[in-house]
């Protein structure tokens, strides 16, 4: 993983931008100190969208709503994005209007533990599922994100390598740290040994984990 802060700023430099409005929304993002994808996982996402040209996106960790602009703006597809947090589900939605995405974005407000259930209960079903939420929890939540995901559709899971610390357990990592990285192990362990999923691991940005539907 290189993490040379000047390879990074270049890359951010070098990069093809995106619409000015699109890099409003991630300025003010940054601004604000709004966790959102790195540039290098935002380039990988929109290959893998290009190639995979999904009609339906469901993002989980939509913060305020960066993501799910560029995977609009980078595929044909509709999104429903969750968020738990009320004041980002505010600025996500006004983002969305501000860059005129809004006849293709669904924000759903709430734990996306609870959001996932009902939407499969509603018999939904996506192409592309983008997990980019609260780590820990991936595990808890694969067997209904698979539930949710169509044949051939693909789950692309940011943040899985934890910025390079995935292996660290010494005195120097938090408790709850420890216990995410044991997790988000857990997690990649069974996404790249389950039979029903083709799954390739990447140390890009955080870390990706792209898992292919094989059905
Ligand atoms: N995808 C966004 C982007 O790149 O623009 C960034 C998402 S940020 C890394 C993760 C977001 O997930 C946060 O805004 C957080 O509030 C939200 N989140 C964390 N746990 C959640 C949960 N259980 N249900 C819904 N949202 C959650």
């Amino acid at each position: 993983m290189i993490t040379n802060p000047k390879i990074l700023e270049y890359l951010d430099i070098i990069s093809p931008v995106n619409s000015e409005p699109v890099e409003k929304v991630r300025e003010k993002a940054r601004e604000n100190y709004i966790p959102i994808i790195k540039r290098d996982t935002e380039n990988l996402l929109k290959f893998v969208l290009k190639m995979q040209k999904p009609e339906s996106i469901l993002e989980i960790g939509c913060a305020t709503g960066y993501s799910a602009i560029v995977m609009l703006e980078n595929s044909d597809a509709n999104i429903v994005t969750i968020e738990k947090m009320p004041e980002r589900v505010e600025e996500a939605v006004k983002n969305i209007k501000y860059t005129n995405l809004t006849n293709r974005a669904k924000v759903l407000e709430g734990d996306a533990g609870d959001i996932l259930e009902k939407l499969v209960k509603e018999n939904e079903k996506f192409d592309f599922i983008f997990m980019d939420a609260a780590k820990a929890q991936y595990i808890n939540w694969l067997p209904t994100v698979k539930a949710l995901l169509k044949d051939n559709g693909m789950i692309f899971s940011d943040n899985c390598l934890q910025e390079g610390d995935l292996l660290e357990s010494s005195f120097a990592i938090r408790k709850r740290d420890k216990t995410i990285y044991k997790r988000m192990r857990e997690y990649i362990y069974l996404l790249l040994h389950d039979e029903t999923l083709e799954s390739w691991i990447f140390s890009i940005g955080d870390g990706v984990l792209l898992s292919k539907n094989r059905r």
